[in-house]
């Protein structure tokens, strides 16, 4: 045999094993939860980032912040990841994910410090979430559309806390009216409410109206303010003569010559306005832009048209008007074009906008914000994401629970029971899990200034007597029923949460090798490779 080294990967691959690969991922894990740990509940604080072109944002959403953060460590990454998944399914609760995740990785790490092995641990963690699954569909309690108090709670929960606060009851009015309209047999597409900012007036006064309003102002001062029973043509190709795409000169030796060269120009924008007109058209919608000549003639036939419309707000004006985008002029005939009762051109505040009103589609509805300045305007518009997500899936699968940390600690309880009836050394593991879950009403005190200890030892004695729902409530900064004090919550927020917070815990867990290899030339991470090796 020869004693040559052998060389398995280039030099330039960072490697870390064992449980150096292990600690380090945890710990990278952990400070992600301390990261959005102080923005939990209603009295968390927020947080400012600002962005390398120095763009602010003041938030208290756990996505938002992470994602801002541009994290790095793959393991971090994947604790983003959490967040994610939350936001985009179920809309919020993402703090709560982050934290669960964070809390059930330090707890691992002490029964590793114990010298019990990462498969035990994450055969423990899965018994505990499939258990905690069952359980909280137990615990949770049935709602439908028309409880309305209730939708409104949830939405109130949803929103305590973050700017939307002091309007929140209003918002909570908006949110369930908005679900409820577009509901259709128990399915709901939130893509049929649309949110629009405008800057000017207060909180106070932002609206639901149906129909879909877009921040464009009509092209032209001449053309009509406002178009009863409105036959919309949606335009996805631009109204003007094609610009030559390499430079082209024209030699013209005459007066003539160049008359006949505008009059040529003249004649293909009038054939353009007329097939418009032809077509029946007394609004266009078009998402390029629109010649100024077109634009005189348009006005003169008392046409109204909006131009750089964006691809999403066409969308909604087809899915709302039933019309049809047509990217030809040649197709537009009068099937394609949508109905509303009136569009009109609107100001508010600074900004001037286009409603269209009395859709074909009664389900098409704005949200209209009203606020003083974009932070404002941008953080409202967070909190009544979470609200509408929150009312929205609580109509969805129908499930509500107590908040407030009621259901965790509920849920703590009854898994170790769960645990006492195992008899291996995973039991350990269930433990930690349960008191991971009681890391949200602690901290949700904790964030209030309130003593953890004192609510946790006093929320465990009352579960314990059989009240499952005490809770910390937060309105009084006391531990009480949380039904009773409407603090509510929507079932898929917790169930997501704890489905996704174990998943990635586990993942984690089952590292014991790191493998990175860094980019020729920043030394950046650019790929990295998870070896699990010979777990389970
Ligand atoms: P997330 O990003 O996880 O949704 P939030 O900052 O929205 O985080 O906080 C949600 C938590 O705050 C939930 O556990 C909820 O039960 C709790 N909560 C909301 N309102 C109250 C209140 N008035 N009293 C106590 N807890 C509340
Ligand atoms: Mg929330």
């Amino acid at each position: 045999m020869s004693d040559k080294p052998v060389v398995l990967m280039p030099e330039d691959i960072q490697r870390i094993m064992g449980k150096d690969a292990q600690r380090n991922n945890i710990l990278a894990a952990k400070m992600v939860a301390e990261v959005v740990k102080t923005t939990l509940g209603p009295r968390g604080m927020d947080k400012m980032l600002v962005s390398p072109t120095n763009e602010i944002i003041v938030t208290n959403d756990g996505v938002t912040i992470l994602n801002e953060m541009q994290i790095e460590h793959p393991a971090a990454q994947m604790m983003v990841e959490i967040a994610r998944t939350q936001e985009s399914e179920v809309g919020d609760g993402t703090t709560t994910a982050v934290m669960i995740a964070g809390k059930l990785l330090e707890n691992a790490e002490k029964l590793l410090d114990m010298k019990i092995h990462p498969t035990v641990i994450t055969k423990g963690y899965k018994m505990a979430a499939e258990k905690a699954q069952e359980i909280l569909k137990e615990l949770a309690f049935k709602i439908n559309s028309s409880d309305e108090d209730i939708l409104k709670q949830i939405a109130m929960t949803a929103m305590t806390g973050k700017g939307a606060e002091s309007y929140k009851e209003k918002f909570a009015e908006i949110i369930v009216k908005a679900s409820k309209q577009i509901e259709n047999n128990g399915k709901i597409d939130i893509k049929d409410i649309k949110i629009e900012k405008s800057k000017g007036n207060g909180i106070k006064d932002t609206e639901l109206i149906s129909g879909v309003v877009i921040d464009k102002e009509k092209v032209s001062h001449d053309m009509p303010k406002i178009v009863r029973d409105a036959k919309i043509a949606l335009i996805d190709c631009s109204l003007e003569l094609k610009n030559p795409e390499i430079d082209t000169k024209i030699s013209i030796s005459s007066p003539e010559q160049l008359q006949n060269f505008i009059n040529q120009e003249e004649r293909e924008i009038k054939e353009i306005v007329r097939k418009v007109k032809d077509s029946g058209a007394s609004v266009i919608f078009c998402q390029k832009g629109i010649d100024d000549f077109a634009q005189y003639l348009l006005s003169k036939e008392g046409i109204y048209a909006c131009r750089r419309v964006s691809k999403s707000d066409m969308e909604k004006i087809s899915k709302a008007t039933r019309g049809k985008i047509v990217s030809n002029l040649n197709e537009l005939t009068p099937f394609e074009l949508g109905d509303a009762q009136t569009v009109e051109e609107v100001k508010n505040g600074e900004d001037v906008f286009t409603y269209v009103k009395g859709c074909q589609n009664p389900k098409a509805l704005t949200i209209l914000i009203h606020g003083s300045t974009d932070h404002v305007l941008d953080e409202i518009e967070r909190a009544l994401v979470d609200g509408l997500g929150d009312v929205i899936c609580s109509l969805q699968s129908g499930l509500v629970v107590p908040g407030g940390g009621a259901i965790e600690i509920e849920l703590a309880r009854r898994l170790r029971e769960f645990g006492q009836s195992l008899s291996g050394r995973e039991q350990l593991a269930v433990e930690e899990f349960a008191s991971a879950l009681e890391f949200i009403p602690t901290t949700l005190a904790e964030n209030a200034g309130i003593d953890p200890i004192d609510v946790l030892t006093e929320l465990k004695s009352r579960h314990d007597s059989g009240e499952r729902n005490a809770g910390l409530n937060l309105f009084e900064n006391k531990v009480d029923n949380v039904l009773e004090a409407k603090i509510i919550e929507p079932y898929k927020i917790k169930n997501q949460a704890i489905n996704s917070a174990s998943e990635v815990a586990v993942m984690i867990l089952r590292i014991d090798d790191v493998i990175a290899s860094s980019g020729q030339k920043d030394g950046k991470v650019n790929s990295m490779k998870n070896y699990v090796e010979g777990l389970e």
